[in-house]
This record gives structure tokens, sequence and C-alpha cells, in this order.
């Protein structure tokens, strides 16, 4: 990806959510640091529902430690591998007293020497608790890393280190979070939201989803969602008895931007180029005939695997 795309891409990341949070909730480094660690395989809602009791009572490694295996097995026996997970917080608890007087280090090496402490988890909690400058490549950031060209690489670390290399410096300490928001919830692993993703232009992934034209909502208007490679409406037709559209039309241009329908969209509604997406909706009578079709859900497709008839 080119520089100015990169400035771009983080730009408008950044304009959407200055302050990006992480969504595992902790008080303090060391709990954030035993939430990080118990986060792995799990979901942070589920991790935030064993830790939420669990730290009204824990705030320390003494704590922990005074809270005993057993004790600590029973708060987070919900979470995915609590038994491993568990141990790993006891003896990091004990390290960290005899190490470290108790406090979490702001320190890679110390991070990664305790117990179920990766390079990962060391990075989230750096960036964190301590604001280091770190990007710590979870599968949603390894994802978006390949699949965008931001940094292209075969395993979390060259990720981590390209990342690293074309984030702009005002960007690094919030990048993190960023790009795994963009993850969870729009660059999805098996169907993207491409169509109504901010950096849809931006990305060079060749795979994108296409929003296809589905009848839908009350009184049948039709949602259409632009957002598209530059401006206009990037949108993909199929066959629809209703509107006797037969053939695909996309990266709509300027100006009366469905001929096939009708339909003009004026261009207060057309994709801008911040990249936002904006909704537009076209009503059954806007429509040659004004037929109303049965309502559908409006769905997204991916050409690349779903083959190009749709679904
Ligand atoms: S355009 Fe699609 S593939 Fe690219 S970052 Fe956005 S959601 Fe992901």
């Amino acid at each position: 990806m080119k520089k100015s795309d990169v400035e771009e891409f983080y730009h408008r990341l950044s304009a959407a959510n200055p302050a990006p949070k992480g969504e595992l909730n902790w008080t303090n480094p060391y709990t954030l640091l035993v939430a990080v660690a118990l986060s792995a395989q799990a979901t942070d809602v589920g991790v935030n529902k064993a830790t939420g009791p669990l730290f009204k009572k824990v705030k320390s490694p003494k704590d922990m430690l005074k809270l005993g295996l057993g004790g600590l097995k029973e708060h987070i026996k919900t979470i995915g591998l609590y038994n491993t997970k568990a141990k790993n917080v006891i003896e990091s608890s004990r390290l960290l007293i005899e190490r470290h007087g108790g406090q979490v280090p702001d320190d890679q090496e110390a991070l990664e020497a305790l117990p179920g402490v990766g390079r990962k988890t060391a990075n989230v909690v750096r960036n964190i608790a301590f604001g280091a400058s770190t990007i710590a490549v979870d599968t949603h950031i390894f994802r978006i890393g390949n699949r965008t060209g931001l940094a292209p690489g075969k395993t979390p670390l060259e990720v981590e280190k390209g990342l690293l290399k074309v984030t702009p410096e005002k960007y690094l300490r919030h990048a993190h979070h960023w790009l795994i928001l963009l993850g969870r919830y729009v660059c999805k692993a098996r169907k993207p939201d491409c169509p109504v993703c901010p950096v849809n232009d931006l990305c060079r992934f060749k795979g994108k989803t296409i929003l296809s034209i589905d009848g839908g909502g009350a009184d049948a208007a039709f949602d259409i969602v632009g957002a598209g490679a530059g401006p206009g409406v990037q949108m993909m037709h199929r066959s629809d008895p209703v509107l006797g559209v037969k053939k695909r039309q996309q990266h709509a241009p300027a100006g009366p931007v469905l001929p096939d329908l009708g339909i003009e969209i004026a261009p207060d509604q057309r994709r801008g180029a911040e990249g936002a997406a904006e909704r537009v909706a076209i009503h059954a009578d806007d429509v040659g005939g004004g037929q109303l079709p049965k309502p559908r859900r409006r769905r997204f497709w991916n050409p690349r695997c779903c083959g190009r008839g749709g679904p």
C-alpha cells in the first residue's frame, strides 16, 4: 500500500473513533494482565463476566495468592482452558511478587518470562497499561494486515514488524485497537462487510464483497448501502423479476446512477470522499411500474467464493 494510502487509512479510522478502547474490563496493570491472559481463545464478553466478581476481590498478585488456585478456578470455570489458565495466573502472580515487587513490569522480556504470557499478551499489556507503541497481532490484525496490503506476512511476527514499519508514528498508540475493531466488526473473517467499510477504496483485497440489491424494508423500499471504490455507488444487480433488472452494474458513475431502474441518487446521497457509507432509500414508486416487491433480506456475497451468479 502506498504511503499516502496508509496515512489516509489510519486517518479515517482515527476520525471515526479518536480514542478507541479495548473491550476487556480491568482496573490496573495487574488485572489487565490477568484479563488478557484469560482471554486467549475466549470472548471478551465471557472473560468480563467472570472477572467482574473476581476483580472485586482481587486487585494485586498478593490478593490472587490469597484466593488460591481453587478459588480462582471457581471464578473462571466458565472460560475455556480455565485449569491451565488458573495455574499460569497463580504462578505469574507468585513470580511478580518474587521478581518485581508485586508490580507488572513495562518490559517485554520480563512479561514474556511469565507463564502463559506470550508476545501478543505482553504487547497488549504494554500498549494499554503503559501507552507503549506496540501492535499485538491477533487473528483479526493478522487478517487485516494481509487482506488490505497494509503489512502482508506469513506469521504474526512478520505482520507485526510490517505494521510497526508502515504505521505513522502519530497513529501507533491506537493502531492496535483500530485494527482489532475493524477486524471484529467490519472486516470479518468469513464475510467482510466491504460495502460499508470505511477504507474500502484503499484496501487491496481482491475478494471484496459487493452488495446485492434486494427489495426490502417497510413499504417495500429498496435499501442500498452505497460504498465503493471512488465516488459513486458500488452495487450488484441480480436478475430481479420485479425490477426487470437483468444485468450487473458496478461502480455506478455520478449523475443518474441507476438508469436501469430510472432512479437518480442525489450527489449528497452518494458516497463522499471521506469514505463514509451512506444509506440510500429508494421507494418503490421511484422504480419503473411502482410494483411492490416482496421484502427480502439484504445480503452480501463474495463473488470469489460464491461464484459470479450470486447467492
Ligand atoms: S474493504 Fe473489505 S477486505 Fe478490505 S478492509 Fe474493508 S472489509 Fe476488509
